[in-house]
């Protein structure tokens, strides 16, 4: 079974959980760490002959084309994870519109290549937020990856598929590629990635992985450039926030060296079923591909926490 494996490309200061109006004013000034941590990736991807899908950032885009371009030029597939990574919950549609669309051709100018697929930050496509799919497929999205179908404090649509499907949106089909959920008794427990696969031991976490095989699900993998990074500075949060965010970083690479040998991966848009390797910008979107002048109008702040102190 060929499974997919994903990365969202941000900074570790651009994480939802210690996201804050303070924090987001210096995002110009913090120690930029994403380029050395995406390279630790790169090369870890290439000894083990594993070609995947890059979810950037555009503000991380914008001020690092070089690094997009090594990811692409190393036969990755480059999709988009939005600008400013402000939670869907805290836009509008008209902002959305303009987060995703600026972020899509900030890539889509750097690569040449058609940028087919969405994550939402914090996978924050719930119920409360479903107007953003058919924005998505209006803007020119094959695939969305942001509804994970388990019960979570911060997202989720417990009673969503857990595989790979298409929804009719008010603006035509989209692909839904659920990050991976194991079933155990009377719920689903997300085992796709982040803070679960550095907190349970290894041999754990592979049983809940061959379990979602055998139940016949190629699994949806997702990890961030941070997670690969123990030296980076430690943010103030909440205790919850700070575990889940630094619990055994130390062990990331020598686990997904493992997870790289025991399963088979590839980028998502090679396991969807319409996907055509032809597909080129002015082609696979077919909508507007308008100049945009600017990303500065982009919201740049957020009311979700408050509690930052700059260090
Ligand atoms: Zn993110």
């Amino acid at each position: 079974m060929i499974h997919s494996l994903s990365f969202d490309i941000e900074e570790h200061f651009q994480v939802a959980a210690f996201d804050c109006p303070a924090r987001r004013r210096h995002w110009e000034v913090l120690q930029s760490r994403v380029e050395k941590s995406t390279d630790t990736i790169l090369t870890l991807l290439d000894s083990a002959n594993v070609k995947a899908t890059m979810f950037i950032l555009g503000w991380v885009a914008e001020r690092h084309a070089d690094m997009v371009k090594r990811i692409a030029d190393a036969g990755h597939e480059i999709a988009c994870h939005g600008y400013s990574h402000e939670l869907i919950s805290v836009q509008n549609p008209a902002t959305f519109r303009e987060d995703v669309r600026c972020a899509k051709k900030i890539l889509e100018d750097i690569t040449g290549q058609a940028v087919l697929g969405y994550r939402a930050p914090t996978f924050s496509i719930t119920k409360e937020t479903t107007w953003a799919l058919p924005i998505l497929v209006e803007e020119g999205f094959l695939y969305d990856s942001s509804i994970v179908p388990a019960m979570h404090d911060s997202y989720g649509i417990p009673d969503a598929s857990p595989s790979l499907h298409s929804l009719d949106t008010s603006a035509g089909m989209l692909w839904e590629v659920p990050p991976s959920t194991c079933q155990l008794g009377w719920t689903r427990i997300p085992v796709g990635g982040g803070g679960y696969f550095r907190l349970f031991p290894y041999s754990i976490f592979r049983w809940f992985l061959t379990k979602v095989e055998r139940e016949g699900h190629p699994l949806v993998m997702y990890f961030h450039p941070w997670e690969l990074d123990p030296e980076q500075p430690k943010m103030n949060g909440s205790l919850l926030s700070k575990f889940r965010h630094y619990v055994n970083l130390q062990k990331t690479q020598k686990r997904m060296t493992w997870l790289l040998q025991d399963f088979r991966f590839s980028p998502i848009r090679e396991t969807l079923p319409s996907f055509s390797p032809s597909l080129d910008p002015q082609s696979s979107s077919g909508q507007r591909h308008e100049e945009i002048e600017s990303c500065a109008s982009l919201p740049s702040h957020s009311d979700s926490a408050n509690n930052y102190t700059p260090k």
